[in-house]
């Protein structure tokens, strides 16, 4: 990596916390990534995002700053990118997988709460994103408590914007999230010194659905058998997708989505054919939580695919058609946006549909249900999902965790009974 130091420094973060974190997390993907047999080719362009995560992109994104741009961070799949790539921004989607900055919340976050909320804040406070660094703003949204009281506090310490997303998909709901979209427009307008034109928004949103197409078509190939990636490294892609530049992101997965089913045709797989296969399901799983994916693949089974934000109410979302205005074309992106089947909305009965319908395409032997610690909505929507599962006679096995690794040896033991259960 080239010496980026004086970078970080003017970006304002800790050097000496950084490199701690540069230290273990270089650490954990050598273990969890680097130790794969027969990855796709393809593979190798993702690695090198991670490689220079910290460095190469960042200056991107400086660069793009220098010359008029502005950077938007996000922590949610509400926020629209495409209305900040349309003022000529640069959308990136903040990962806090890591318990790293957690202790750095105490006193300030209570610690009953998920350790993504609290990662979130701490990576603020610890100094050690450039990301968050980076950005002219932060936006935020009102889908869970634990986030909504973060923001107040994130306010302090960065610019930082909320959009409310309603608790119901009812005509008064959708009204409000359009009207929160509108004032996000301005918002990023204002930002921007840019007025965006239905233009720049038709292009923008174009630009979001190739992306969102190519990770479709990446992970539909994984439904073969065997399938051709490890659920490492398409998570790895899906987690990638939130901070890389688009338009180099969409031709990167098409080559891959390419090579994946050339790989299909030659009966070519990441694991043999009889190893039991997972659909994971539940709360996002952010850069670089990587936990569930290796244990799962450790104990002999594998990732088919994620229902999860970090997977498909990421990319199977998509824009509903316009009449071309800006206005239009607004209303058109709040409506995708309220077709997410979050656990924050009440009531939320498609979403155990998705999975059942996922778990079929993806052909998988048994279903994942996980959610981080203290995470009420998803904890308390598996109850109903598992329900729904099993009535489909869908093995399932529900668990709970956060970043640390503190559990990894229970998590193993339950999930190799469970690999051996479906195995039968
Ligand atoms: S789970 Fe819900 S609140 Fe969390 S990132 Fe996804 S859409 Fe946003
Ligand atoms: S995992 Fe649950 S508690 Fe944590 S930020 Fe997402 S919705 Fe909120």
């Amino acid at each position: 990596m080239s010496d980026y130091r004086q970078m970080w420094a003017d970006l304002g973060m800790d050097l000496d916390r950084h490199d701690q974190l540069l230290e273990i997390i270089g650490q954990a993907y050598s273990q969890v990534y680097l130790t794969q047999q027969n990855r796709p080719e393809g593979m190798k362009y993702f690695d090198f995002v991670i490689s220079e995560a910290h460095g190469l992109r960042i200056q991107e994104l400086v660069e793009h700053k220098k010359s008029g741009g502005i950077v938007v961070g996000s922590f949610c799949v509400f926020v629209p990118e495409d209305v900040i790539l349309a003022a000529g921004g640069i959308p990136v989607g903040l990962c806090a997988g890591a318990e790293f900055p957690i202790g750095d919340t105490e006193g300030i976050i209570p610690r009953n709460t998920c350790p993504l909320v609290r990662a979130s804040l701490g990576f603020k406070l610890s100094g050690v994103c450039p990301y968050i660094q980076a950005s002219n703003l932060m936006v935020g949204e009102t889908t869970c408590d634990g986030k909504k009281k973060m923001y107040e506090i994130l306010a302090e310490y960065h610019p930082t914007y909320v959009m409310e997303v309603p608790q119901k998909k009812t005509a008064a709901g959708r009204n409000l999230f359009y009207s929160e979209v509108l004032a996000f427009k301005d918002r990023v307008q204002a930002e921007a010194g840019k007025r965006i034109t239905a233009t720049d928004l038709s292009q923008a949103t174009a630009k979001l659905e190739a992306k969102k197409q190519a990770l479709r078509r990446f992970h539909a190939a994984r439904a073969a058998s065997p399938t051709p990636v490890s659920g490492r490294d398409a998570l790895l892609v899906s987690q990638i997708a939130f901070y890389d530049d688009i338009d180099r992101f969409t031709g990167k997965v098409n080559e891959l989505a390419d090579e994946l089913e050339q790989r299909k045709t030659r009966g070519e797989g990441a694991f043999p054919a009889s190893t039991p296969r997972i659909l994971f399901a539940g709360t996002p799983l952010p850069l670089p939580d990587w936990k569930i994916h290796s244990i799962v693949e450790a104990a002999g089974g594998v990732i088919v695919g994620e229902e999860s934000c970090v997977g498909s109410r990421y990319y199977s979302t998509s824009t509903p058609a316009s009449d071309g205005t800006l206005e239009g074309q607004l209303k058109a992106i709040a409506a995708r946006h309220l077709d997410t089947h979050c656990a924050c909305f009440t009531p939320n009965e498609e979403r155990a549909q998705d999975i059942i319908d996922m778990a079929r395409a993806v052909k998988a032997d048994g279903v994942m249900l996980y959610s981080l610690a203290f995470c009420q909505t998803y904890a308390a929507e598996a109850v109903k999902v598992e329900k729904a599962l099993r009535k489909e006679g869908i093995p399932t096995l529900t668990l709970e965790s956060d970043f640390s690794m503190n559990d990894a040896a229970q998590l193993a033991t339950r999930v190799g009974a469970f690999l051996e259960m479906i195995a039968g």
